[in-house]
């Protein structure tokens, strides 16, 4: 689908976040091809179950595919080298774009598209690991799920009746999920006999300001993908041990979320997300260059910021268009505050802040947008 510049900034603010996230974290963020030979498709076992999702093609007599997930990408970059104990965990992070060939009629809206990115990522570590690194993906979903207002809550499946791989290694993830959950503090129930064939799962089901229910994060063991690959580090012995892997993400789809976080603001979004964060208002023609060049010390502080300095419409009438159109702050620049070098301060909601000069407004815009506060509270 297309994003317009308002959406592309949404988009990118959220990636943002995570990114920042990810540096607090200890994830690595890795740039990776869109288009494999399928026979990496065919090592990863994509072709055999999933090929007729895949936009495939043929380069120079080739077969060729569109990624539908990053997780075979991510481990052709572990397996470019050898592996030292010493490197796990190994937390890989990728926001590369994904095609999956849905049908047509299957489309809709943000919530299903052929093309989307995720905030995906690929934790390669030691059985001993898990515990671990699923505490840490939980705190950092509760953090995530956090700054949106939404709740979660939290369902671990296990082996099902077909399954790959060793019964012990299996009980044993499986005992590391269950204690990470019960350290974690959250309810969680767990679904028998649930998980994929390739590893145990937690799956999160969030519920938005409107009380529906989504599912964006997954939480999946993978002991499968490791094997196909032939994934292997040294451990402490010196001997080529195999690795687990972990795929998760938080937002899921970024196209998906946008959908539900639309939905759940219902247009207000927060300051650290809006695509409309400042409309300044001058009271009449003779403040419109006072009201560009706050303008400008806005925007080079790096925050969208617009002039209304349409003749044909009245003050008040300006006001209430910004507020209908849900521009976080509202400023009203005239006499006073061009001699004063000030704004007045209102909100979309006609909260009124009154005169503030540009520095300590700046200030403050700062710290709402670090914060992501939900609320745009000075
Ligand atoms: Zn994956």
């Amino acid at each position: 689908c297309f994003f317009q510049p308002r959406g592309a900034h949404i988009y990118n603010k959220l990636i943002e976040f995570i990114r920042s996230e990810y540096r607090k974290r200890g994830f690595q963020e890795v740039v990776t091809p869109n288009i494999f030979n399928a026979k990496l498709w065919q090592t990863s076992g994509h072709w055999e179950h999933y090929a007729d999702n895949m936009f495939s093609f043929d380069v120079e007599k080739e077969m060729f595919a569109l990624k539908p997930m990053n997780c075979p990408g991510h481990c052709l970059v572990f397996d470019h080298r050898p592996r030292s104990w010493r490197e796990l965990p190994l937390r890989m992070a990728d926001f590369g774009v994904l095609h999956r060939n849905e049908l047509s009629g299957a489309l809709t809206g943000l919530t299903r598209v052929r093309r989307f990115q995720q905030d995906d990522a690929h934790i390669f570590c030691a059985v001993s690991q898990i515990k671990a690194e699923i505490t840490g993906a939980l705190d950092f979903l509760r953090h995530v799920y956090g700054v949106f207002g939404f709740t979660f809550q939290l369902c671990l499946s296990t082996r099902p009746d077909k399954f790959l791989g060793d019964k012990a290694v299996w009980e044993e993830a499986e005992k590391q999920l269950a204690d990470s959950l019960n350290d974690f503090g959250e309810p969680w129930r767990e679904n028998p006999g649930d998980g994929a064939f390739y590893g145990p799962k937690i799956d999160i089901t969030i519920m938005d300001a409107l009380r529906r229910n989504h599912q964006c994060a997954t939480i999946q063991l993978d002991f499968q993908l490791p094997i196909r690959f032939n994934l292997a580090y040294i451990n402490e012995a010196g001997e080529k041990t195999r690795p687990v892997i972990i795929h998760r993400a938080i937002l899921g789809s970024v196209e998906r979320m946008i959908a539900i976080l639309t939905e759940s603001y219902a247009g207000k979004w927060p300051f650290w997300l809006s695509p409309r964060q400042i409309m300044i208002i001058p009271v009449g023609p003779p403040f419109n260059d006072y009201a560009e060049k706050v303008k400008d010390q806005l925007y080079n502080e790096g925050f969208v910021c617009e002039v209304d300095s349409d003749a044909g419409d009245t003050m008040n009438k300006k006001i209430r268009n910004a507020q209908l159109a849900q521009y976080n702050f509202i400023l009203v620049v005239g006499e006073r505050e061009q001699t004063a070098e000030t704004v007045n301060v209102r909100t979309r909601d006609n909260v009124i802040h009154g005169e503030l000069n540009i520095p300590d407004l700046i200030s403050k815009f700062r710290l709402l947008a670090e914060k992501r506060s939900s609320e745009d509270v000075f």
